[in-house]
């Protein structure tokens, strides 16, 4: 029942995000005007919106136009109902769970945006620092309201911890950017890719967001050798990777401390 809520959760949550994902990058109003069909302008009534249901049952279709609605609205609402279900089976519902699927809602949002458009909007790209950077706070928040308040020095420490590890990340993206940039003459880190970072690493903290970047680098390596000098959007590799690593997160410290241990 819990995980079911949190379901329907994410796919409304997808909804919105489709709206950002076609508006933000045309600079348009998110809130304004309301949706409707972008070839024939009839407003869309609610029954036209239910997440998932509404492609469905129109078939992909205009419900005024016939003309066909993309696979990638229905696909980026299951993604994220998929988000907020799974991480529901890892922390149960509470705000860490909210906050926590809704950073990896704006990296899907972004490794959309960046596979159309090879740039991605600040807009949505700081937001997902900050609530990754916030996250010891919404916990203190939450535990505070349910009654459950720990040691105040462990909120503290994951605060200064954040913090702390948004900074390396950032900074160690901006080194390899500028090393990149100096030994091939091009960008291949934008400054996308260094908040991107940060939030992994304010999300993840140390062992775990090296291995995130690992693991994005090789997910990266097959489209990129046949892309032949195409550009490969990095973001979505990025988000995978920060994905895999969070789900997985226990194997990937019994690895870490097999390694070095
Ligand atoms: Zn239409």
């Amino acid at each position: 029942m819990e995980l079911l809520f949190a379901l329907f959760i994410g796919l409304a949550i997808g909804s919105f995000l489709n709206v950002l994902i076609v508006r933000i990058p045309k600079g348009e109003n998110v809130a304004f005007p309301p949706s409707h069909c972008p070839k024939c302008d009839n407003p869309l009534k609610w029954w036209h919106n239910i997440p998932l249901v509404s492609w469905i049952v129109l078939r992909g279709k205009c419900a005024y136009c016939q003309s066909p609605i993309s696979k990638l609205y229905p696909i980026v609402e299951l993604i994220t109902g998929l988000i907020f279900l799974i991480v529901a089976m890892k922390t149960g519902l509470n705000a860490h769970w909210f906050v926590v699927s809704l950073i990896f809602a704006l990296l899907l949002a972004l490794s959309v945006i960046d596979f159309e458009y090879y740039a991605v909007p600040d807009s949505l790209n700081f937001t997902a620092l900050v609530l990754a950077l916030l996250l010891p706070l919404v916990d203190f928040g939450w535990d505070w309201i349910v009654g459950d308040l720990k040691d105040f020095d462990l909120y503290r420490h994951a605060l200064i911890l954040s913090f702390k590890n948004a900074a390396i990340m950032g900074a160690a993206f901006f080194i390899l950017g500028q090393v990149v940039k100096f030994l091939i003459k091009k960008d291949a880190l934008g400054e996308a890719d260094i908040v991107i970072a940060a939030t992994m690493g304010a999300l993840l903290g140390f062992p775990l967001v090296l291995m995130a970047i690992y693991v994005a680098a090789l997910l990266a390596i097959v489209p990129a050798l046949f892309a032949r000098g195409h550009m490969v959007p990095f973001v979505p590799f990025l988000a995978l990777g920060t994905w895999i690593v969070y789900i997985f997160a226990p194997t990937f410290q019994h690895w870490w401390t097999m390694i070095y241990a």
